[in-house]
């Protein structure tokens, strides 16, 4: 089978053909629908992150058919579609005990050392298994890239428990890529009353007013604070969201929560992540600091069920498909920030669905 595999940090990840795998007891072999690309494999092939095994598959926002079933595998069915939670945390570690399993100190990662989505098939380890981290879709209609933004879509649930949008909040999201986008629809969804959304690209904003912000701005031509302020009678946002790794941003998203605000630091930086902030700020004005880092179950079967029950706007999500033999053109398309989701899609699966649309 074709994979599109890691070779190193900074080196260009290769396509090779690797022999499917059978799955052994416990496991389950998924047949991959798509996988979409995330802004984190641009960092992993920048060589930003090195905690990858050699050679292992990448992608981590998989959804595939339930191929094979190991022996003993019992609770799924075969032709499903379904879903993988990419941290295969250990369910004992202090962290995973206290329920933050997505913060669990000895969780392998889907694509980082358990071989991902960005390949015709993908083996669920026994532990993914048993521990119920491969999911299943209810709804038979959706198209494998919807199911596949479960993961993105349960990291931002997870960012939103910790910041919290309470009704008719005001909320900024600062940058309107897919995860801006995504924390736009779900704060809509907890009943903010204005979501302001700030991004220096038309195309993006054109984007977020179509996913329902309530008001968009160019951070080179408008201003965004004053902006904030008009709509809050002066105190400004209860909630900042800072979805891009601008250092500046952080100081900037501090200024533009009211006092006792959140600011919520979604995104990952480049190398350690300094950013240069006036703490004062946050002393005098009691704002919470907010992260954010992968997700567990819990938020995997909301997301999930959200996507199922179209509760939020997947199918406009993902505007760019490339076939698995060019996932490197895939990889570089997402680098020059057009479109939003860009789906990667076993070859036999994209000219099916070429076809389709050819028919339609
Ligand atoms: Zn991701
Ligand atoms: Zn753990």
């Amino acid at each position: 089978m074709l994979a599109f595999t890691y070779q190193g940090a900074g080196q260009s990840a290769k396509l090779i053909d690797l022999e499917r795998p059978d799955p052994g007891p416990g496991e389950v072999l998924l047949r991959i629908g798509a996988n979409t690309v995330c802004g984190t494999d641009l960092r992993i092939l920048r060589g930003e992150k090195t905690n990858l095994d050699m050679g292992v598959v990448l992608g981590h926002e998989v959804a595939g058919w339930i191929d094979t079933l190991g022996e003993g595998v019992s609770g799924y069915r075969v032709g499903d579609l379904a879903t993988v939670v990419p941290s295969l945390s250990c369910g004992t570690c202090q962290l995973c005990v206290r329920g933050y399993e997505h913060l669990c100190d000895d969780a392998p990662l889907v694509g980082y050392q358990v071989n991902g989505g960005l390949a015709e098939f993908m083996l669920v380890p026994e532990c993914a298994v048993s521990a119920r981290r491969l999911i299943s879709a209810s709804n038979s209609e959706l198209r494998p890239e919807q199911v596949a933004l479960t993961e993105p879509i349960s990291c931002c649930l997870g960012g939103q428990r910790n910041y919290q949008v309470h009704v008719s909040d005001t909320v900024v999201i600062l940058g309107a890529g897919p995860i801006g986008l995504i924390h736009l629809q779900l704060a809509l969804l907890a009943g903010a009353r204005h979501v302001v959304v700030s991004d220096p690209s038309g195309p993006r904003r054109a984007a977020a007013e179509h996913f329902g912000a309530t008001h968009t701005v160019d951070p080179a031509t408008g201003n965004l604070e004053e902006t904030v302020l008009g709509l809050t009678d002066g105190h400004g946002a209860d909630v900042a969201v800072l979805c891009i790794g601008i250092p500046a941003l952080l100081n900037q998203a501090l200024r533009l929560v009211r006092k006792r605000g959140r600011v919520s630091v979604f995104a990952g930086f480049a190398k350690e992540g300094w950013s240069e902030i006036a703490a004062n700020l946050i002393h005098y004005r009691e704002i919470t600091v907010t992260g954010a880092s992968n997700s567990g179950r819990e938020q995997f079967a909301e997301a999930l069920q959200l996507i199922v029950d179209g509760r939020i706007n997947t199918t406009d999500m993902v505007t760019h498909r490339f076939p698995l033999s060019q996932a490197t053109e895939a990889i570089d398309f997402v680098a020059t920030g057009e479109g939003i989701k860009v789906a990667v899609i076993p070859d036999w699966n994209y000219n099916h669905h070429q076809k389709e649309q050819n028919n339609a």
